[in-house]
């Protein structure tokens, strides 16, 4: 069985997110949506609202679980013996992030892959921070998340 991680902040998960996750359900049989802390960023969702949130969103979905990484991807991945690790991209703008991340992670862990999936391009300048600034200043975001996480966003802001 092949299993394809997906460490992200999803703070909180938008449509570019699901696209990738429905592009990887085509690479693997099992896909986790691994949350994490990022540090570069101050969250707004708590790491288990966030779970909440993206549980709800795929109940209906068995080979897609949810869960919540405390410490390092590598080691994480090392063991649970994962091999897969998805990342999505967007723009140019998120390579040199993205490459400087699979680099170390590989230098950490040999065995780890890790998987870019391109999004549909009008998900590319979709982000998190992006549409928490538009849901604090009214705006309409119904293109860019799920109802349900319009909702919580308009409860937490
Ligand atoms: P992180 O803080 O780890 O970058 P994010 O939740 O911002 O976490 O992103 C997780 C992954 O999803 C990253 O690989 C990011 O490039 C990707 N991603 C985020 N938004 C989109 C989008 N709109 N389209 C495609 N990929 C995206």
């Amino acid at each position: 069985m092949k299993t394809g991680v997906y460490p992200g902040s999803f703070d909180p998960i938008t449509f570019g997110h699901i696209d990738i996750i429905e592009r990887a359900e085509k690479l693997f049989d099992e896909i986790i949506i691994l949350i994490a802390e990022n540090r570069r960023k101050q969250a707004l969702f708590s790491l288990e609202e966030r779970k909440e949130i993206i549980e709800e969103l795929f109940k209906e979905k068995k080979h897609i679980k949810v869960e919540i990484l405390d410490g390092l991807l590598a080691e994480y991945m090392k063991e649970k013996n994962h091999k897969f690790v998805v990342r999505g991209l967007r723009a140019i703008s998120d390579f040199e992030y993205e490459f400087q991340h699979s680099t170390i992670n590989k230098e950490l862990n040999k065995e780890i892959e890790t998987v870019f999936l391109m999004t549909e391009p009008k998900y590319f300048y979709i982000n998190s921070s992006l549409i928490k600034e538009i849901v604090a200043l009214k705006g309409n975001v119904k293109e860019f998340v799920p109802k349900a996480v319009e909702n919580k966003l308009r409860e937490k802001l």
